[in-house]
């Protein structure tokens, strides 16, 4: 059986996205558009730039993890990574 798989590259947002076989048991994929690897339990739901940027905005402004969480309907681990790699200013 195969499915028709639509996924986003987590780094690019390219959906030129492969498989690429497996690694430890999970399967991984490959961006065509800029060449990265990951794995699918990363990007299970996928967010737009705007969400993430809206929701840095908003924690910058004071808001915690908790609230945004119920805010957005986002899981508080998907934030945190989001404010962890999106949130540099250095
Ligand atoms: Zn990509």
């Amino acid at each position: 059986m195969r499915k028709k798989i639509e996924i986003t590259c987590p780094h690019c947002l390219s959906t030129k996205v492969i498989k690429n076989g497996k690694s430890n048991g999970k399967q991984t994929y490959l961006c065509k558009s800029c060449y990265s690897r990951f794995f699918l339990d990363r990007i299970k739901k996928r967010y737009p730039l705007s969400t993430k940027k809206e929701v840095i905005r908003l924690y910058n402004e004071g808001y915690t993890l908790t609230e945004l969480s119920r805010k957005f309907e986002i899981k508080v681990q998907t934030i945190h990574y989001w404010i962890k790699t999106l949130n540099r200013k250095k």
